[in-house]
């Protein structure tokens, strides 16, 4: 299994930390509004690769952040008049609700920078006692300087940040790159620290509740590609200087999402909410549809594109369920021997394997409905349906596309079969009122 390290550039074999489990941090929203479907893509892309390493028997390890002390959320609770805990609850019960309803898995460790706070200040006290960061006026700063190799993930050279970085007003830095661990503030919500009362800095907010969770380097830290610069190269600075490690083995960054080509942001205003969308699985079909590495262009026809790509795999999956659940013939526990069969489950596995190739992914899956639609068709093949309802399942359920099946009753079979008899006897007026009894009761 190959993964591409954002860190080294270079598409790398998979190897966990400790055999048989992995561990991933997302870095995840800040809570002030609703979440768009730029957003979503990095939720719904992660939990797909927790989804497959689940598959392969991996005990995952997952957390995702919510940064609940923010200049935002102040910036909200001040125009709507109500407390920041107040704003960051509502947000964080309206994401756990968008990305439910986007088939995301939320039972996950979700910290939340409020409940750190203790640890983010002695983790600060940590690098300032190493030497790494520096007190100036109630405010604590880190001097970049001292990690050699600075701006290794995002490649950029020490000297071309210093000299292409503005003028800053702030004259308490020693070097205009050390960035701010922790802020003294008389405004919104503060903390007491030793510092002074005040807020931590976002970059260390995420490394100092890694360092909690896991007590060690990490497999896999992800989020979208926007955050390489400063944020995730913050992060690597501050895990060096306390462990001289880079935070996570694997660093993986999804592209950012774009609508009508122009980037989706809640400050530009071109937003579409997830909470306004209303096929959500449509739209996780369509967030997976491109490689997660390369940016992903909104418009409301490609995304029509996946509401129908979307319709189709549910109306199949859903027959061939029905087709083999009315005549009792489903096999929960089938060998897959057919050939067509198994050559699309190993394309969608080596597919997935090539650094979570979803687009590829996402073709075998529909090579396998085109053989689901044929053998549907079949009349009494019980055998080749139930190896492609079991190749259905196993590909749907790590991509997330979860389409509801509902076995059908032993009443409503009963009348299934009758109808079918009453239609094979010409009895045309016992046929009708059958069928209206199947239809009316949604059997089909
Ligand atoms: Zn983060």
């Amino acid at each position: 299994m190959k993964i591409y390290n954002s860190y080294t550039d270079r598409l790398e074999e998979f190897k966990s930390i400790h055999p048989n489990k992995v561990g991933m941090y997302i870095c995840g929203p800040t809570v002030y509004n609703y979440i768009h479907i730029g957003n979503a893509r990095p939720v719904v892309f992660f939990d797909t690769v927790r989804r497959y390493f689940e598959s392969k028997k991996y005990q995952v390890i997952f957390a995702s952040n919510f940064t609940d002390v923010d200049d935002k959320i102040i910036q909200k609770s001040i125009e709507e008049n109500i407390s920041e805990l107040e704003v960051s609850s509502y947000y964080i019960n309206a994401f756990l609700s968008d990305v439910k309803s986007l088939n995301c898995k939320t039972d996950y460790i979700k910290p939340k920078v409020t409940k750190y706070m203790n640890y983010i200040i002695n983790y600060i006290q940590d690098l300032i006692d190493k030497g790494y960061a520096y007190q100036a006026n109630g405010d604590v700063y880190f001097r970049v300087t001292k990690i050699e190799d600075y701006g290794a993930l995002s490649n950029r050279l020490i000297d071309d940040l210093i000299s292409g970085s503005r003028v800053e007003v702030n004259n308490l830095k020693e070097n205009p790159l050390d960035f701010t661990l922790w802020k003294q503030t008389f405004e919104g919500i503060n903390f007491d620290s030793q510092f002074s009362k005040g807020r931590p800095g976002w970059h260390t907010e995420c490394v100092a509740m890694i360092d909690d969770i896991f007590g060690e380097q990490i497999d896999i830290h992800g989020g979208g590609t926007d955050l390489k610069f400063p944020h995730h190269e913050n992060e690597i600075a501050q895990a060096k200087a306390i462990h001289n490690h880079r935070v996570a083995k694997y660093w993986m960054h999804n592209g950012r999402l774009s609508f009508k080509d122009i980037k989706m942001s809640k400050s530009l205003g071109n937003v579409i909410f997830v909470k306004d969308v209303s096929e959500k699985l449509a739209l996780r079909y369509f967030l997976l549809s491109t490689h997660y590495r390369a940016p992903l262009n909104y418009s409301d026809d490609s995304f029509a594109m996946y509401v129908t790509e979307w319709l189709k795999l549910e109306n199949t999956l859903k027959t061939a369920f029905f087709k083999l659940d009315i005549n009792n013939k489903l096999i929960e526990e089938t060998e897959i021997t057919a050939e067509d069969v198994n050559e699309t489950i190993t394309n969608f596995n080596s597919s997935m394997d090539n650094d979570f190739n979803t687009a590829n992914a996402i073709t075998a899956l529909q090579s396998l409905l085109r053989l689901a639609n044929v053998s549907i068709r079949k009349q009494d093949d019980f055998s080749t349906l139930n190896q492609v309802y079991k190749g259905l399942i196993y590909m749907t359920e790590i991509l997330g596309l979860k389409v509801e099946l509902n076995p059908i009753s032993n009443e409503n079979r009963q009348i299934y079969l009758d109808w079918q008899k009453a239609r094979k006897n010409k009895e045309f007026s016992e046929a009708d009122k059958l069928r209206k009894v199947l239809t009316d009761r949604g059997v089909i």
